[in-house]
């Protein structure tokens, strides 16, 4: 499909946010040109060889945009649209995210460009333990943590962490597997790392709702994307009440005015390599009718810049909760803040994943086991508190949610860097 492989101007996105956040808070000019720049973009060619003995190159990308507070931690993403610019947009991301969640990490991202479905499992395989072995020491436990994103999942994390903790010394194996995080749980992996995301997709949603006196039973909603966000945002949000109404993946978007059960849905897809195409308990529709469907609430759950100036006119929905990095253009955001659409910014509303994360670096810290209850409820708390002081910052500033969350990261790294001074 064309917008898969269309270059996302993700990076423009995110630096005209960064700038419009700073000249709101006055950010220090020093910093700002540090917050400007990445520290490190790390760019590897690897070899791998195919089921039918046939040798491909492949590129694979890490950047690692800052480490004040602490080390990189981010996603690797296995897509055609991988390249330096999606890497360094997604890196930065990275950065405010953790800075607003108040975690002690930095932000990096990365991964391969490569559309996974054209290879077979032992190719995929290879395929993630050669990138590994090729991004050497930069990264590790306590320097730069990946885990899951689009295209890679628990699996990806196992042979991730194998491969790094066995190309090192045997006696520091299993620190060194906690390289990642999102591992399988038998690996390390911590219960409710897998729902994480959506789960807090949803938590920042119930807030929304409980702010503006709104009840989520019944409202409608649609989401773009029905991966492990995407479906687990629906599954949270069908589970208050909510009606699903609409889904759209890269293979289909499927219409169901009387509401599509996230759980059938889900089944269906498990049975089809994860995709909506072809499933019966709705109709589809042209893909380009999706954002103009009649709904209360869109779930934009893929890949970034699809809410641009040519669709944003048709957005009927109230409230764009973003489980997707950066879906939103930002002149797009403009005309649906004209509107008085209102938008959970990503950098808010996807942060429960990489809180899951950081619970399970803990917990692997600690070698301990949380329990799936205990780890949701936490992910709860921290991400109401992160949703209070992005409403009280904007409010304090007059603006909107998305640049007082950007305030709110910003303050944070900007206080590190004035305490600790520029080395040397
Ligand atoms: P995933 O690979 O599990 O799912 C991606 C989904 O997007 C699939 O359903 C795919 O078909 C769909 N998609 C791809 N191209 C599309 C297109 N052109 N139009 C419509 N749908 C398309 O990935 P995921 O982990 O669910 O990630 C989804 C988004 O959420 C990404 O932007 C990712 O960066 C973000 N995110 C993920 C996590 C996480 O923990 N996995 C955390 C924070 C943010």
């Amino acid at each position: 499909m064309e917008t898969t492989l269309k270059k996302q101007g993700m990076y423009e996105n995110v630096m005209r946010q960064f700038n419009r956040a700073a000249d709101t808070l006055k950010l220090d000019e020093g910093i700002r040109k540090i917050l400007a720049s990445t520290n490190s973009e790390i760019v590897v060619h690897f070899p791998v060889k195919m089921d039918d003995g046939r040798i491909e190159v492949f590129n694979g990308y890490r950047v690692q945009h800052n480490n004040a507070l602490g080390p990189y931690k981010g996603g690797l993403r296995f897509h055609p649209t991988v390249d330096i610019d999606a890497a360094r947009a997604l890196a930065i991301w990275m950065t405010w995210k953790t800075a607003l969640a108040g975690l002690p990490y930095g932000g990096g991202k990365g991964g391969v460009s490569i559309d996974p479905s054209k290879y077979s499992l032992a190719e995929l395989e290879r395929i993630t333990r050669r990138f590994t072995f090729s991004l050497g020491e930069n990264i590790g436990p306590d320097v730069d943590i990946p885990a899951p994103d689009v295209n890679t999942n628990p699996q990806i994390m196992a042979w991730i962490a194998d491969t790094f903790a066995s190309t090192k010394s045997p006696s520091t194996r299993m620190v060194n597997m906690h390289v990642v995080t999102g591992k399988p749980v038998g690996s390390g992996g911590l219960e409710g790392r897998d729902r994480a995301t959506g789960f807090g997709v949803v938590a920042t949603i119930k807030q929304w709702a409980k702010k503006e006196n709104i009840d989520l039973k019944g409202k409608r909603y649609i989401v773009q994307g029905f991966g492990n966000v995407g479906y687990w945002a629906s599954h949270f949000l069908s589970h208050l009440g909510a009606i699903l109404i609409a889904v759209q993946d890269e293979t289909g978007t499927y219409y169901n005015h009387e509401g599509i059960n996230p759980e059938d849905l889900l089944a269906y897809s498990s049975k089809h390599r994860g995709k909506v195409a072809g499933y019966g308990n709705a109709t589809e529709i042209p893909a380009e009718d999706f954002f103009g469907l009649e709904c209360d609430i869109l779930i934009p759950a893929a890949l970034g810049s699809q809410i641009t100036l040519d669709n944003v006119h048709q957005i009927k929905a109230q409230l764009i909760a973003e489980g997707a990095n950066g879906p939103t253009n930002i002149d797009a955001e403009e005309v649906l803040l004209s509107r008085g659409v209102r938008i959970i910014p990503d950098i808010l509303c996807n942060a429960g994943g990489v809180i899951g994360s950081y619970f399970e670096w803990l917990q692997n810290k600690r070698s301990e086991n949380w329990k799936i209850e205990e780890v949701l409820e936490k992910i709860e708390d921290k991400l109401a508190l992160s949703f209070q002081k992005t409403i009280d910052t904007a409010d304090e500033f007059q603006t909107d949610w998305r640049t007082g969350a950007y305030m709110v990261a910003l303050k944070r790294i900007e206080q590190t860097y004035k305490e600790r001074g520029v080395f040397p």
